[in-house]
């Protein structure tokens, strides 16, 4: 069942370890059908390459497996918490990817430094407290703390986007990650200054309804 979202689901896959993203099996995706609701995530510890589109698991959003042999991503329990929590989300993706990971390592949000992250984020990236892996506790500090923005650090761990789709999310997760290299790179020449917020509100405005065709 839901064979589209299946093959896109891994596309978008191939897309974290091919951005950089992800290291060995780490990090996962997943979209929530808008027809059915169910949602569709990644096998738990698979390597990327070995992904096939029938390896993936559809579940109901209260965990119930609906098609799937083999067992869900260890982050099930918090993607669907944020999907029953957040109405407007229909992707998840969830990475450790390194600049971003580091402002997480040391509990640091990421301020507005960048153009292109007022473009896509809106606002400064928050960092969540830590969360343990395995139950619903890094969703519910997710939804907590994400505000207005579509992505989140989470504390000693690393990064979880949000989106109106599953290639939304993963653009997300690309994002956080280039905006934090960029000023891991400018804070070794000094230090960089916020863009005021007003400026940040004009910019995200113009991104989200100008940009592009
Ligand atoms: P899974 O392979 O179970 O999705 O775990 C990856 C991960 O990054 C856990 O935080």
């Amino acid at each position: 069942m839901l064979e589209s979202i299946r093959n896109e689901l891994l596309k978008l896959h191939l897309i974290l370890p091919a951005s950089h993203l992800v290291t060995w099996t780490s990090g996962n995706v997943s979209i929530r059908d808008r027809e059915t609701g169910l949602v569709v995530i990644k096998p738990s510890g698979i390597m990327y390459e070995d992904l096939r589109p029938e390896h993936f698991i559809v579940l109901d959003v209260n965990g119930k497996v609906i098609e799937g042999d083999l067992k869900p991503s260890s982050d099930t329990a918090s993607h669907l918490y944020i999907y029953r929590h957040r109405p407007d989300v229909f992707g998840v993706v969830h990475t450790h990817s390194p600049y971003a990971t580091a402002f997480a390592a040391i509990g640091e949000p990421i301020p507005v430094y960048l153009t292109a992250q007022a473009d896509e984020f809106g606002g400064p990236i928050p960092c969540a407290g830590f969360g343990l892996i395995g139950g619903e506790d890094i969703g519910k500090l997710v939804v907590e703390n994400i505000g207005q923005s579509v992505a989140c650090l989470l504390k000693n761990h690393g990064v979880f986007t949000i989106g109106s789709s599953g290639k939304a999310a993963v653009k997300a997760a690309v994002m956080v990650e280039d905006v934090a290299r960029t000023i891991w790179l400018a804070r070794q020449l000094g230090q960089p200054a916020e863009i005021p917020p007003e400026m940040v509100e004009k910019l995200h405005y113009r991104y989200t309804h100008e940009y592009g065709q």
